[in-house]
């Protein structure tokens, strides 16, 4: 059991199906872009997948607008397949937009266990890498507004998890290591630079622990810490789960 003030929350793929959401709205740009042009979406999907992996190695430290990084991908996107913008970039960018806002949709547990957190009297962050304004749309989108207390982005800090993010979020709030707990999906991004940083992390995903890295507490779904709540006599604690054995192949 931990002593804690502030639970830090990874957004994309933690609180909601970011990556089942982002696919779905490209398809329906895709569907877009065949009906205009009869193109591919096997030959599309595999363009667009090598576009985000060459933008995403940034971790958006620059403070510019999502729809700035999406326009750029989409550009390149016309351009692989000699397509010229014209008004169809515009109408890409807005099916893309339209169809994200229907798609998305939170992860098992997260409301609930955001709810837990303020009934325990337990402050929660938002610690995302990506533009600002697009996180803020998301979590606003998602309803979760009124249970997130801070947001704090790499657009807007100039820094990534990786590079002392996680440290200048605690810096602003006034929160030391050891009365912060992360949670999140990623074990390099959030789970390791957190326990780097003295603070309690657990990873929260749907797979086993690889064998490579050292035991970290992990759960397959945040309801799974939802349940340990109601173990919790006292405020301001956190039911960090167990350390799972790291799995060997
Ligand atoms: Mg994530």
């Amino acid at each position: 059991m931990t002593d804690v003030r502030w639970v830090a929350f990874d957004l994309d793929d933690t609180l909601h199906e970011f990556s089942l959401a982002s696919r779905a709205a490209m398809e329906m740009v895709y569907d877009y872009l065949h009906e205009e042009f009869g193109l591919y979406h096997d030959d599309m999907r595999s363009a667009y997948g090598a576009i985000l992996k060459e933008g995403q190695s940034t971790h958006f430290v620059e403070d510019i607008p999502s729809v700035f990084y999406r326009r750029q991908r989409f550009e390149k996107l016309f351009d692989r397949f000699s397509i010229l913008p014209h008004i169809h970039l515009d109408q890409c960018l807005n099916v893309y937009d339209d169809s994200l806002s229907q798609v998305l949709t939170l992860k098992e547990g997260a409301l609930e266990i955001l709810q837990a957190c303020k009934k325990s009297g337990l402050n929660v962050m938002v610690v995302s890498e990506g533009p600002h304004d697009a996180q803020e749309l998301t979590i606003k989108r998602l309803g979760l507004s009124e249970y997130v207390d801070r947001l704090f982005t790499s657009s807007k800090m100039g820094v990534h998890k990786t590079n002392g993010l996680l440290m200048r979020a605690l810096d602003e709030v006034g929160c030391s290591p050891s009365e912060c707990v992360m949670l999140g999906d990623n074990l390099d991004r959030d789970v390791m630079p957190a326990l780097q940083a003295g603070m309690s992390a657990v990873w929260v995903k749907k797979d086993v622990l690889p064998s490579k890295l050292p035991a970290v507490p992990h759960v397959q779904s945040l309801k799974q810490i939802v349940a340990r709540f109601d173990g919790l006599e006292v405020q301001k604690q956190f039911p960090v789960p167990k350390t799972a054995k790291a799995h060997v192949a």
